[in-house]
């Protein structure tokens, strides 16, 4: 499968009327922009995407809205923007549009004009689907919209993408999983996973600081992102993406998964478990290991600073160990041999 390409284009915490009780997003004040602010912002939109198609080289690219509730926003600055990306997708300039949502801004209405301007991928930002961590986050809606809104979006022929998150309040790692095969019930083909991270200035901080939320440790995220993984694939759900971009804020976020590199150290952890799984019950001791991987595996296949080699080598005292890039769709491999 092609890697798709996205041109994101960010609408901060517009068209969000909600508070969720992580989000980091500041609240605008005033829900409305004025009409020439509305212009100037797709204006913004063309100069993005002209830019961005420079360096991409075009047809495989989407036109990516996201960043706050696409469907909440002013219906007049929707349809702008949709008009906007729209002329791109006719043109061949660019595959399609996509955005993210929350699932009760979802209705046969928008999803009527979301397909009319050539929109094929709805992300939805669900987070759990677990009534007690939708509450206890203020998400603002129950797991019926989860549900009900899903079957909308892929019965309306749309791409779902459902996001979700790790270590909430009240969550677990069977509400998680429960989660993941929720998203995987609902016909969702791509997946988020986005473990938590506590940012200053918001609700779940005080809780933090109140000893009302303990927030996730850095193992325990990868731990538990990594069975919601596993999930998605054994549905052949596509992963796109796991933790937040890195970013100032992320870096400076006190609390939580906030790992500039979580989602390598769960690859890591995923492809760590299937080397062992591959070594099995096999004579290591003194001997060398070999393993064979995909060109662009190799790094995950060593684990972030190498920690998958050290724990390999201590677990099964390797006295060597290699790492092949053996060719583009190369699967994992492992042969253990006598020290050469
Ligand atoms: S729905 Fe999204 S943008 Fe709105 S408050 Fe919640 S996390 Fe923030």
């Amino acid at each position: 499968m092609a890697k798709h390409k996205n041109i994101p284009f960010f609408i901060p915490h517009s068209g969000c009327k909600n508070n969720c009780t992580f989000c980091s997003q500041t609240k605008i004040t005033g829900y409305s922009l004025p009409a020439e602010q509305i212009a100037k912002e797709a204006e913004r939109l063309i100069s993005v995407v002209d830019e961005s198609l420079d360096y991409l080289g075009g047809s495989e690219a989407q036109i990516a809205f996201f960043g706050g509730s696409f469907t909440g926003i002013e219906r007049d600055r929707m349809l702008l923007l949709l008009q906007t990306a729209w002329e791109y997708v006719k043109k061949g300039k660019v595959a399609g549009i996509r955005l993210s949502t929350r699932p009760d801004y979802i209705d046969e209405e928008i999803l009527a004009i979301l397909k009319k301007y050539g929109v094929t991928h709805i992300e939805l930002g669900l987070q759990s689907t677990d009534e007690v961590v939708l509450s206890a986050t203020n998400r603002g809606h129950g797991r019926d919209v989860c549900f009900k809104n899903a079957e909308m979006i892929v019965n309306a022929g749309f791409e779902l993408v459902g996001q979700m998150m790790i270590g909430l309040p009240f969550s677990t790692e069977e509400k998680e999983i429960q989660t993941a095969k929720d998203i995987v019930a609902m016909g969702a083909s791509a997946a988020r996973i986005y473990p938590t991270v506590v940012f200053e200035e918001t609700k779940l901080y005080e809780q933090c600081l109140k000893g009302e939320y303990m927030p996730l440790s850095i193992e325990d995220a990868v731990r538990r992102s990594l069975e919601c993984l596993k999930v998605f694939r054994k549905a052949d759900v596509e992963i796109l993406r796991i933790g937040l971009h890195s970013s100032e804020e992320l870096k400076n976020a006190p609390y939580g998964a906030n790992h500039p590199a979580v989602g390598e150290l769960v690859y890591g952890e995923e492809m760590y478990e299937q080397i062992c799984d591959l070594i099995g019950l096999a004579g290591t001791i003194g001997r060398a290991l070999k393993i064979y991987v995909a060109d662009n595996k190799v790094s995950i296949a060593s684990g972030l600073n190498g920690r998958n080699k050290k724990r390999l080598m201590q677990k099964y005292d390797f006295k060597a160990i290699k790492i092949f890039a053996s060719g583009k769709d190369e699967k994992l491999k492992v042969k253990i041999e006598a020290e050469e």
